[in-house]
């Protein structure tokens, strides 16, 4: 049925000097075939360690994984052998950053970074996949690719840049490919654009899409599901146009809230007031209720779990109904 990756129950922790940061706590989504799935959330919230833990690529020490497994095609990637491990991270599941510019090597032209994916991973040589890179250069649309296959990271514009970070991201055919933050270093003109080419190659190759962002505005159109973290746990699951059109969870209704919209520029936005948690010291019960205008004395006692409160709608709040058709 398509199904790639399954994480179930992740949990992730930073021992640190000062203490045990629980900065995941119980995480489950599915990522299929041709789906694109948005993680939303604040900094801190847990988005980019998920993505980091399915990776590999925590800090470790001091991360640890005290629980939980990722699955890729019914394969645990935290148990299985290391030579398998390998084949998985990186060409199967690949991943897209931010910052382009410090995951470029500065000293090689670019096309010999995309042309060494196929000569470590196919085993080319080099005009065939110098030959690649350029195909793949020009399918990510950089302009004059033949030319500019033997030109330096810094001689491109950072929409280039993050365009051939795509390019390396894909050239292995993964079947996952996940975005972390891919155009927060861009002006808006070129968000839509990276984010409408990744919209492209994820529809045309059928890969199984996670976007992750702060920011719900640039991925609305872009992804089918949305997934919102709030200190290390998803409190609330939706589709995308469900979910913008009627939030079942406060902390989601605030992030709509401060939204920019188009028709009232330059205008102040309703922000959540407070700060996230620090996640050494999550509160207790919901961890949202310092910040949460419909907190009452529950909420302060009790975890909410995360619950289907209408078809296809989950949200983790004692009062996901109220906030639903409030
Ligand atoms: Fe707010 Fe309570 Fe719902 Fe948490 S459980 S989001 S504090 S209403
Ligand atoms: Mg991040």
């Amino acid at each position: 049925d398509g199904l790639l990756l399954e994480v179930e129950d992740l949990r992730v922790e930073f021992h640190t000097e000062d203490g045990v940061a629980k900065a995941i706590n119980g995480v489950n989504f599915d990522l299929h075939e041709g789906e694109t799935l948005a993680i939303l959330g604040e900094s801190g919230s847990g988005k980019s360690v998920t993505a980091q833990a399915i990776m590999g690529i925590l800090d470790m020490p001091p991360a640890v994984i005290p629980g939980g497994q990722i699955r890729y095609c019914g394969q645990d990637l935290l148990t299985m052998p290391e030579e398998q491990r390998r084949k998985t991270r990186g060409p199967e599941i690949s991943m897209v950053f931010q910052d382009a510019l410090s995951s470029l090597n500065p000293v090689f032209p670019v096309g010999w970074q995309i042309a060494e994916m196929f000569r470590k991973h196919r085993g080319m040589n080099k005009s065939d996949s110098l030959e690649r890179a350029v195909k793949l250069m020009q399918r990510v649309q950089i302009p004059a690719a033949k030319e500019r296959v033997k030109a330096y990271p810094h001689q491109f514009s950072g929409g280039m840049r993050q365009r051939i970070m795509i390019a390396m991201a894909i050239a292995l055919d993964p079947a996952v490919l996940i975005a972390d933050e891919p155009t927060t270093a861009l002006d808006v003109t070129v968000q839509a654009q990276i984010m409408s080419l990744l919209q492209e190659l994820q529809e045309e190759r059928q890969m199984g899409l996670i976007l992750i962002t702060h920011d719900l505005g640039v991925v609305a159109d872009v992804a089918d599901k949305i997934a919102v973290m709030y200190a290390g746990r998803i409190v609330e699951r939706a589709d995308v146009f469900d979910l913008y059109r009627q939030p079942a969870h406060p902390y989601t209704k605030g992030l709509l809230e401060s939204i920019p919209r188009l028709d009232q520029k330059g205008q102040q936005l309703a922000a959540i007031g407070g700060l996230p948690p620090n996640l050494m010291r999550i509160p207790a019960g919901c961890a949202f209720n310092p910040r949460c205008r419909y907190a009452q004395d529950i909420c302060r006692e009790e975890r909410p779990e995360l619950l289907t409160v209408a078809p296809g709608r989950e949200s983790a709040c004692h009062f996901a109904e109220e906030v639903l058709h409030g």
